[in-house]
């Protein structure tokens, strides 16, 4: 098997005709031997019942199907996907034809033609969003860069669309953390890596499933998944706080014995009670979150459990991962 391209879905029976259709006319015509590995996330729409018949079709060299049990989220579809697919070369694609097969061929080539490179990564020359969006997506690249460890090579506006060697497979299946970051994930394992611009299309049909909200969710999620610097940051804050006390104590006393005015006693302690004990909430806010990431990373749960998987050969089984 040449190349496996993982499609994680989620309410997406709006698009996937049309998808597996341009999927199978490019890769077939390039005379490629591939796989589709289609993750159906948990969807309550027909999706699970378009891919049963793709895999029966017979119209791809071959089609995997996973089935969650329920909405897991991307990631998880991303790593089930991962760990299905056979390929020499592995791809990602969206399931709802932003990201055109054409430029996943296009991306198949590139790596081809770099013997050198593990990865393609494909990252958006022009942005279709609102400013606020791509204002702040624009500065969660530098936050994320200036604070993390280990992710350097990440490329600004790089998603999951990418084309990767199985080393770079393997060694993203072999990191088994619970809350999965990919953009962070991908630029952790390394590998050489090539940008390749592209230009999202509208989607074919359907909504995002990404708002606002869940997009900030997300972005601190990454934060706290591949970065200590919050909790560098409360104890900066906790000492530069304590050097002011300190300074303030000292002014205090001069005022009293050296001058004839008499320090403010009530306003200050309020304004510093708050001060403190705001700061002192924050903290805990910020150790809790590390807290409650070993407690849920200690469960060991699996990312996903998937109620069935099934192939072009008709194996059909139960799964977690
Ligand atoms: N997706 C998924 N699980 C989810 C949400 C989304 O598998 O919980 C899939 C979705 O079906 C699509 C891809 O992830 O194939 C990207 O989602 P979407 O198009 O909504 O995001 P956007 O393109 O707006 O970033
Ligand atoms: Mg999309």
């Amino acid at each position: 098997m040449e190349l496996s391209v993982i499609i994680p879905c989620y309410e997406e029976h709006e698009c996937l005709p049309l998808l597996f259709d341009r999927v199978t006319e490019t890769l077939g015509s390039a005379g490629l031997s591939y796989e589709l590995v289609f993750v159906n996330d948990g969807s309550k729409d027909q999706t699970w019942q378009l891919i049963d018949e793709f895999a029966r079709s017979g119209r791809a060299s071959r089609v995997v199907g996973v089935d969650f049990s329920r909405n897991f989220g991307k990631e998880a579809a991303l790593l089930a996907g991962l760990s299905h697919a056979t390929g020499e070369v592995v791809g990602i694609m969206d399931a709802d034809l932003q990201q055109e097969p054409q430029t996943l061929l296009a991306m198949y080539g590139e790596l081809m033609a770099h013997p050198e490179a593990d990865c393609v990564a494909a990252y958006q020359s022009a942005r279709h969003e609102g400013t606020l969006k791509a204002l702040l997506k624009g500065a969660f690249y530098r936050v994320f860069k200036g604070i993390t460890q280990g992710t350097s090579g990440m490329i600004a506006g790089a998603s999951d669309f990418r084309v990767f060697r199985r080393c770079v497979a393997e060694a993203l299946l072999s990191m088994p953390e619970y809350h999965r970051f990919s953009k962070g994930l991908f630029a952790w394992v390394g590998f050489e890596t090539i940008p390749f611009a592209y230009e999202p299309s509208p989607r074919a049909a359907g909504t995002t499933k990404w708002s606002l909200r869940k997009l900030m969710s997300y972005a601190i999620e990454g934060i706290f998944a591949f970065s200590t610097a919050p909790l560098k940051l409360a104890t900066l804050v906790g000492a530069l706080s304590s050097l002011a006390a300190v300074i303030y104590f000292f002014v205090v006393v001069w005022e009293a014995f050296a001058t004839d005015r008499v320090p403010s006693g009530y306003p200050t302690i309020v304004c510093l009670i708050l001060l403190l004990g705001g700061l002192t909430l924050l903290t805990l806010g910020i150790i809790g979150e590390y807290v409650a990431r070993i407690y849920l990373e200690g469960k060991r749960r699996p990312a996903y459990i998937a109620k069935r998987v099934i192939t072009a050969e008709g194996h059909e089984v139960t799964q977690t991962g």
